[in-house]
């Protein structure tokens, strides 16, 4: 195979930039490992309604999302907040009324994070996106790329005259050979670099009836007994099922060991907080980041506990010149980490593949 750009990675980061090569008329080929795009977008239908299993909100300031939901026509709605918030404490002690709402004016879509996932991928060329294809190699001589592939168990090679990594950095220096091979220190920088939020496991519980908004209640609680830490309402933009979720406070190892009675436990204490309806959810999910490999490395399984500062080292950035770039959210200077910082990575990218001098604007 040959193509012009090899985009490596087809999570929202990968999907914009190819968005942005194809209103360019440039030619590309995307290859994804896993069998879906969206990498760390993930929703999931139940019944009629769509829920995120991965990122769930976008905020005010963050304009490339926000234009995104317009050009695709995608409702934007407020997180739902309205009513008391639970507390519970290390002994499982309830208290209604206490607290804050954390996630108060942040913005969810319609239909979840999936829907810009579908309209980004809906609109381009489906012979340039490739699923199950794990890169394994990525080799460099001076006519250009040879990228080695692994395509549903065979091996592929692709000729291209560049490539953009647009998986976390960590995973590339765990999972990618370069040939080449990367200097020590560099290898080592793309290793340091923590894989935002991909040590973390969520709880989705889904009901027919939205039992805690009927009590009054908001759906935020905060507890420091767990196993969920923090939890918010998950419901669709509007009607059911409604659902809320919740962020595990179990460390991955443990929960990879205990994920039933995690369910188990988390159902108890969906009880504690809501009220006794809440003991038959219609459907509860468990996702847990810290089990695919292809976003969360071992060091990940220990969350990052503030958000790093992120956008790449220069060391990477001269890999430019071999034809070798990098552009998931955590290369992003300014919104690294989050799903703005993914459409960041991805404009400075195309600008840099256009041939724009945007160096300084990407200097840490
Ligand atoms: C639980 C959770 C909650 C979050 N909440 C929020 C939130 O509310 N708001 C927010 O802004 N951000 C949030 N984030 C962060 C957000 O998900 C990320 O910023 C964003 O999705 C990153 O997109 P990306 O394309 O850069 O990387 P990824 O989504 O990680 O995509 C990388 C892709 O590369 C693929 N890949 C890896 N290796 C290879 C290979 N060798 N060959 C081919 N393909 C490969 C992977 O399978 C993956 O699909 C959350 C993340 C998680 C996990």
């Amino acid at each position: 195979m040959q193509t012009d750009t090899l985009i490596i990675g087809g999570g929202l980061s990968g999907l914009a930039l190819a968005d942005h090569l194809a209103g360019a008329g440039a030619e590309f080929l995307l290859v994804e490992a896993q069998d879906r795009l969206g990498g760390r977008i993930l929703t999931r239908a139940v019944g009629d309604g769509r829920f995120d299993l991965g990122p769930a909100w976008f905020w005010p300031g963050q304009p490339r999302m926000a234009a995104l939901a317009r050009r695709f026509n995608i409702a934007v709605f407020d997180q739902y907040s309205s009513g008391d918030l639970m507390y519970q404490d290390q002994t499982g002690a309830v208290q209604r009324g206490r607290g804050y709402a954390s996630m108060q004016g942040s913005y969810r879509l319609a239909g979840g994070m999936g829907s810009i996932i579908d309209a980004l991928s809906g609109g381009l060329d489906h012979h340039r996106i490739v699923t199950n294809a794990s890169v394994e190699k990525v080799a460099h001589a001076q006519g250009g790329i040879t990228a080695h592939v692994q395509h549903k168990g065979t091996a592929v090679t692709v000729q291209a005259r560049r490539v953009v990594l647009a998986i976390p950095p960590r995973v590339a220096a765990e999972t990618v050979t370069f040939e080449p091979a990367l200097a020590p220190a560099q290898l080592q920088s793309l290793w340091n670099v923590p894989t935002w939020m991909a040590g973390q496991a969520k709880i989705l519980a889904v009901y027919d009836t939205p039992h805690w908004r009927n009590a009054g209640l908001s759906g935020d609680a905060m507890s420091r007994r767990g196993p969920m830490v923090e939890i918010h309402d998950a419901s669709p933009m509007a009607g059911g099922p409604y659902a809320l979720f919740g962020f595990i406070g179990v460390p991955a190892d443990a929960r990879t060991l205990h994920a039933d009675k995690i369910l188990q436990v988390a159902r108890d204490q969906l009880v504690a907080l809501f009220g006794p309806e809440m003991a038959n959810p219609r459907d509860l999910i468990l996702q847990d980041w810290a089990t695919v490999p292809e976003i969360a490395r071992a060091a990940d399984r220990r969350p990052a506990g503030h958000h790093p500062a992120y956008g790449l080292p220069a060391s990477i950035r001269a890999l430019a010149d071999r034809g070798i770039h990098f552009a998931s959210t955590e290369s992003a200077p300014v919104f690294g980490g989050f799903l703005e910082g993914a459409l960041e990575a991805a404009e400075y990218m195309a600008a840099i593949l256009s041939g724009a001098n945007v160096t300084s604007v990407r200097a840490r």
